[in-house]
């Protein structure tokens, strides 16, 4: 799980799963694009994952913190490591191990600041402009990599699994969650096969703690370390039994109807917030389209040399798709004859968007006060793909006024 989270964390942005880009104000998002006004969509997604992330915490405890969070596998990796050289080496090889395992760490932690920042800039540009061609971007890739390398270091060098124990704020709101039924560790003998006090278990826990208290315990992270070296133990010795195990609540907090009452009610709650969340995230995913109009009146004008009433508008299409787009403006109402004085056509790169000015008329002839009621007329503002098929359509109006 951990080797899949971390695979995940890194390819994420890379695949196009999620990322922005901040240069653009645009965001990616399971390979969709959206612009700057359709930012909701992400809120959406995140707040599904933090329901997910509530509804898990009260069923499952700290897994994340045991099965998917990064820091996790990293100091798992460097603790390893670090255990390794202590016991294995001698002491003329130590001081050349240690100095390739701290190579090591910097070239994976400056590998991780730049996939860090890979969520915020799309990857290729930071390819480009950290190493190939250097520009005002490279100083800020470098000291924001070298700031999040420099802090890995610190953290595998001298913190490792401590932060998780004593620091972690994530971890900690997690335990927030925590139920009297929420998964936990059990001290619990089967077929009496009593602790041997081998102290496997206490050892093969990386948070430092001992499973076998009765006591809940903030540090676990349900890992299950401790119920496989306790098993392994009893298997060793070809003895049956098992003395810790996984359970949702102790056996008397499971007899229990009152204590159980809020974990159900706590549970429905988050898994309706969590499903209600998904429903509408993808209900809003699947009515994603790859053209975005946003249509504004600027301005008036009632020009009587030339009976013409015309409107400017500012017109802004967002173009989330791969192709360039050469598109046509129609403006349609049912009693006037809109003509266009300017911007119908547009073009957009792929992922680009445009500010135009169009300006709308009508040229009424003599009579045109006589003919036209003042006020504003309804205007439908069609954008027609180059086969002329209607893509977008957005409503604004056309002002008819005295001067
Ligand atoms: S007590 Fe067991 S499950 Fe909890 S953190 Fe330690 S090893 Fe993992
Ligand atoms: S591993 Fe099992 S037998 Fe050994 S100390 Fe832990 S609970 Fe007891």
């Amino acid at each position: 799980m951990l080797v899949i989270s971390t695979l995940f964390i890194i390819f994420a942005p890379l695949l196009n799963i999620i990322r922005m880009n901040v240069l653009k104000g645009t965001i990616v998002l399971f390979g969709k694009y959206y612009f700057i006004n359709e930012f909701y969509v992400l809120w959406l997604f995140l707040l599904f994952v933090l329901f997910a992330f509530i509804f898990v915490s009260i069923v499952f405890g700290r897994v994340y913190c045991g099965f998917i969070c990064p820091q996790t596998i990293l100091s798992q990796i460097f603790e390893g490591l670090f255990e390794y050289i202590k016991k294995r080496m001698t002491a003329v090889s130590k001081p050349v191990i240690y100095a390739a395992v701290l190579i090591f760490m910097a070239g994976l932690s400056l590998f991780i600041g730049f996939n860090l920042i890979a969520y915020f800039i799309p990857p290729a540009l930071i390819i480009r402009h950290a190493f190939l061609e250097l520009n005002y971007l490279t100083p800020y890739l470098w000291i924001v990599a070298g700031a999040v390398t420099a802090l890995i270091i610190f953290d595998m060098v001298l913190l490792r699994h401590k932060y998780c124990i004593y620091a972690c704020p994530y971890g900690f709101i997690q335990f927030l969650f925590n139920d009297t039924r929420t998964l936990r560790i059990e001290y619990k003998p089967v077929d009496n096969a009593l602790c041997k006090d081998c102290s496997n278990c206490t050892n093969a826990c990386f948070m430092k703690i001992d499973p076998r208290k009765k006591a809940l315990q903030i540090q676990c992270v349900n890992c299950g370390y401790c119920i496989d070296a306790c098993r392994e133990r009893f298997d060793s010795k070809n003895e049956e039994g098992e003395n810790i195990c996984y359970s949702f609540g102790l056996e008397e907090d499971k007899k229990n109807q009152t204590k159980n009452r809020p974990f159900f009610y706590k549970v429905s709650i988050a898994l309706f917030l969590l499903i209600g969340s998904f429903v509408i995230f993808i209900a809003k995913f699947s009515s994603y389209h790859y053209l975005n109009q946003s249509i504004f009146n600027v301005n008036q004008a009632f020009i009587p040399s030339n009976k013409i009433i015309a409107n400017k508008y500012k017109l802004i299409v967002e173009n989330a798709s791969d192709k360039t787009r050469r598109l046509t403006l129609k403006a349609v109402n049912p009693d006037l004859k809109l003509n266009f004085f300017s911007g119908r056509l547009v073009n957009i790169k792929p992922h680009e968007s445009i500010t135009a000015y169009p300006v709308l008329y009508i040229n009424n002839g003599r009579n045109v006060e006589k003919k036209l009621k003042i006020g504003p007329y309804p205007v439908e503002f069609q954008i027609l793909n180059s086969r002329g098929k209607v893509v977008s359509i957005k409503k604004t109006v056309f002002f008819i006024t005295k001067k």
